[in-house]
């Protein structure tokens, strides 16, 4: 990306009255007027997104140009942060991310270990007779699904876990909630949708937010759409999988991640998001009801080994809920044999 680029660009957009290349002032419909004083307009193209035209007001060609180069550095500046968020972003991370290729901790292990980073422990246990989609890759582990070791800036921990799943696969709401967030990203995250979920969706004393990654297409659903539990919400892909690791086949699968919060209130930035008090959960935490319902890490992981296996409410593809009344379910149908 260059400066050039910039000049090339431009002179495609002459919209009517304004002048777009030679920065000689064109009175137009587009001309605002600032305490009184008339400000010519100068419409430009941004590089960082092409498809947007802003429309920028200038008092003059020194200061436009000056406007130009600080655009430009901006736009560099946006792009090499955009890259650094998706590389951090990795296996699907909270607020610092996940990991890819062999970037260097942000944070002393001590911290994540902190918000709950390391396996608990925790087993599925589906109903009987039906087949669920089960994991491929558990929660805190530090080897992917085909044994390889993961190669992430938390230290190799897995952030979620993963389903290996068809390409088209539906996706359900693991509880009542509300879309509060979904995007596009890059490798390693591809389309993604965050969900929330209120105690009294969960019967877990915290609020839940799961973000549901690699989706087929970026998600219909707009921010603010409340979904039930079983409601299918997206379909899963191999989106953000392609190169590196997996090939340029990918690896068609859900990654499934839970931040906790002690509130709804909660920042987006890209694919991120971040509750206040930001914490990690075991996926299978979610089920584990009662009891204990702790929502944290620490102490499912010092559960005794006997009650660590949970057993997992799911829904089935000819719309049964497993047990009836659940108002919890596995974010994939399972089918009755
Ligand atoms: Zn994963």
């Amino acid at each position: 990306m260059g400066h050039a680029n910039l000049l090339a660009i431009a002179p495609a957009f002459r919209p009517g009255a304004v002048n777009a290349g030679d920065g000689a002032p064109v009175k137009g419909a587009a001309t605002p007027v600032r305490h009184g004083i008339e400000i010519p307009v100068e419409a430009r193209l941004r590089r960082r997104n092409p498809a947007r035209v802003e429309v920028v007001p200038t008092t003059g060609r020194r200061e436009n140009n000056m406007r130009r180069v600080l655009s430009l550095l901006v736009a560099v500046a946006c792009a090499a942060g955009f890259v650094a968020d998706a590389a951090a972003e990795g296996r699907g991370g909270g607020l610092r991310g996940g990991g890819g290729g062999m970037r260097t901790p942000k944070e002393p292990y001590e911290v994540l270990e902190r918000k709950g980073l390391f396996a608990t422990g925790l087993r599925a246990a589906f109903p009987a007779g039906v087949d669920c989609p089960g994991i491929a890759s558990p929660y805190g582990s530090r080897t992917r699904y085909d044994g390889s070791a993961r190669n992430n800036d938390h230290y190799g921990y897995h952030n979620g876990l993963d389903i290996t799943l068809r390409a088209g696969t539906p996706l359900l709401a693991v509880a009542d909630g509300t879309v509060v967030h979904a995007g596009t990203a890059g490798q390693l995250v591809g389309h993604f949708v965050w969900l929330h979920f209120a105690p009294a969706a969960t019967g877990l004393p915290v609020h839940l937010f799961a973000r549901y990654q690699h989706l087929d297409e970026p998600s219909p659903l707009a921010v603010g759409t409340t979904v039930e539990a079983g409601d299918v919400i997206a379909r899963s892909g191999n989106t953000g999988t392609a190169g590196g690791h997996y090939g340029s086949a990918g690896y068609p699968h859900l990654h499934i991640n839970f931040l906790v919060g002690d509130s709804a209130e909660h920042t987006v930035k890209g694919p991120m998001l971040g509750p206040k008090s930001l914490r990690y959960l075991d996926p299978l935490g979610l089920y584990l009801v009662p009891p204990p319902s702790p929502a944290d890490n620490h102490a499912l992981r010092d559960l005794p080994d006997a009650a660590k296996t949970v057993a997992v409410p799911v829904r089935t593809t000819d719309g049964r809920t497993l047990p009836a009344g659940s108002r919890t379910v596995w974010p994939v149908a399972c089918s009755p044999r």
